[in-house]
């Protein structure tokens, strides 16, 4: 019997190149989403298409194509311009920013729009270069929207998934994109259309109905003799992994460390350094509290994780500026001999070490201003083996809608936040154990497994109904 195959198109492939004095390296990136993806590798061939993460010389471009081919990675190469105005330019500082409700940090440019155009017709050339008629086709993100109609106007049979990792705001957001009826029409080739929440389907739902003057339920629309599904597809965590790797020798050693440094309870906050992630509401908060609550000094520590993330664009540098001096004043102010209220780390840490931190936390604070799902927040849950942790988690965060059992809280209200913050770390053993089991069973029920499989089943199915009805 033929496997169907999977072509799965995200921006990045999931290997970092880099590149050493003259000669190329590759490392996997073991992402959470290449994980779900793995795991459809028994029913499905598979072929994935994306850019290598680096820009490559034309006298390397062959050595690379022939190394990533042999894992079923089929690189797009981008020259330094098209990083620049399609992927940082774009992608980043025009649909970034706007589809997190950051609408006056959004920069429209026709440079920006025309290399979006330019670089996602690259992507799609590489798809329809590569397609058979029985393949299924996976797009991925607000970098590849054109990319459905791209493939659909060469290849009208072919089944087409767009699944957006980021949220879809709504209407009144993204009216502003001078090329809103072109990113729509461009997302409409696919036959499902995926969104993290029930929100971000109705938002995108009713901004089809205002862009293009047409009708559209809550499952979706027709166009000509196709059938086009919104569906939310709340994405998740490899859960087993999570679990193995918090009872892991090397994790346990970890965290037996920062159990002899820190002998306060632990607050724990991951976040890539962004302006969507809530860190300066968050370090307010914590101010707040510690001005309130002053029983609570030498009794917490603020561990306080920041991935470095693209801190030479001015908005993220100002962030950190801001961010610096605000851990700075508020160690400075409240610190005393033997404690320091904040544990300030602008690095990223290796798995062994992240799942410690989890498991060692009595409170995670993960309060985006707006995030797509946070995966940080589920992973903590995963992690937190002794279930004697709390999770505060901002309303607007994606993963909200699933955990019912988090303290959930608007982070620009300070007030509210810094009495959660007290509210969490006196939460009682047993209602903790009640809320974390409960936690981890949404979680294990909804891995990134069974999130991979509803999306392509669904995909499948909707197209076995067009081929009925011809
Ligand atoms: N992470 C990491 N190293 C670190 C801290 C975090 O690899 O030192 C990972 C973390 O495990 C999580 C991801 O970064 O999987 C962040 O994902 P999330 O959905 O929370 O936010 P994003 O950065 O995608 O907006």
């Amino acid at each position: 019997t033929t496997q169907n195959r999977i072509i799965n198109v995200s921006n990045r492939l999931p290997v970092k190149l880099a590149k050493e004095g003259g000669t190329l390296s590759f490392h996997p990136s073991e992402g959470g989403l290449a994980t779900g993806l793995n795991s459809l590798l028994d029913s499905y061939e598979s072929l994935w298409i994306g850019w290598p993460g680096a820009v490559v010389e034309d006298a390397k471009k062959q050595e690379v194509k022939d190394y990533l081919m042999n894992q079923s990675l089929f690189p797009v190469f981008l020259n330094q311009e098209e990083v620049d105005k399609f992927y940082e330019g774009f992608s980043n500082e025009t649909l970034w920013p706007l589809f997190h409700y950051f609408p006056t940090y959004s920069i429209y440019k026709e440079d920006y729009w025309e290399a979006y155009v330019k670089a996602n017709r690259k992507f799609a050339d590489a798809v329809i270069s590569m397609a058979q008629p029985d393949d299924i086709i996976w797009i991925h993100d607000y970098q590849l929207m054109l990319v459905p109609s791209m493939i659909r106007e060469v290849l009208p049979d072919v089944r087409i998934g767009y699944f957006q990792h980021i949220p879809f705001p709504d209407f009144e957001i993204f009216r502003s994109l001078p090329w809103k009826t072109e990113l729509i029409e461009g997302i409409l080739g696919a036959d499902i259309i995926g969104f993290q929440t029930d929100e971000d389907v109705r938002y995108f739902i009713r901004t089809i109905e205002k862009v293009l003057g047409k009708p559209c339920t809550e499952d979706g629309l027709t166009i000509g003799n196709r059938s086009v599904v919104v569906k939310s597809f709340p994405i998740s965590i490899d859960y087993g992994k999570f679990r193995s790797l918090a009872t892991h020798e090397n994790t346990l050693l970890n965290v037996s460390r920062i159990k002899n440094i820190i002998h306060t309870k632990i607050a724990l906050s991951v976040d890539r350094l962004d302006y969507s992630k809530g860190i300066i509401q968050r370090l307010k908060a914590f101010d707040l509290f510690l001005s309130r609550y002053k029983n609570w000094h030498q009794k917490v520590t603020l561990i306080h994780i920041i991935v470095p993330s693209r801190d030479t664009v001015s908005n993220y540098k100002e962030l950190k500026t801001e961010m610096d001096q605000l851990v700075s004043c508020i160690n400075g102010k409240y610190a005393s001999l033997g404690w320091q209220p904040i544990h300030h780390y602008y690095q990223s840490f290796d798995p062994y070490m992240l799942s410690a931190f989890y498991q060692c936390a009595d409170l995670a604070i993960v309060t985006p201003l707006r995030d797509g799902m946070n995966l940080v927040s589920k992973e903590y849950i995963a992690c937190n083996i002794n279930k004697n942790g709390v999770l505060l988690l901002g309303e607007a965060a994606g993963a909200a809608n699933e955990l019912h059992d988090a303290l959930l809280l608007n982070p620009n209200n300070s007030d509210e936040f810094a009495r959660k913050i007290y509210e969490g770390l006196n939460i009682s053993s047993e209602e903790k154990q009640k809320r974390m089991s409960r936690m981890q069973q949404v979680i294990a029920d909804a891995d990134i497994f069974k999130w991979a499989n509803s999306f392509i089943s669904k995909l499948l199915s909707i197209v076995t109904d067009r081929s009925k009805k011809t």
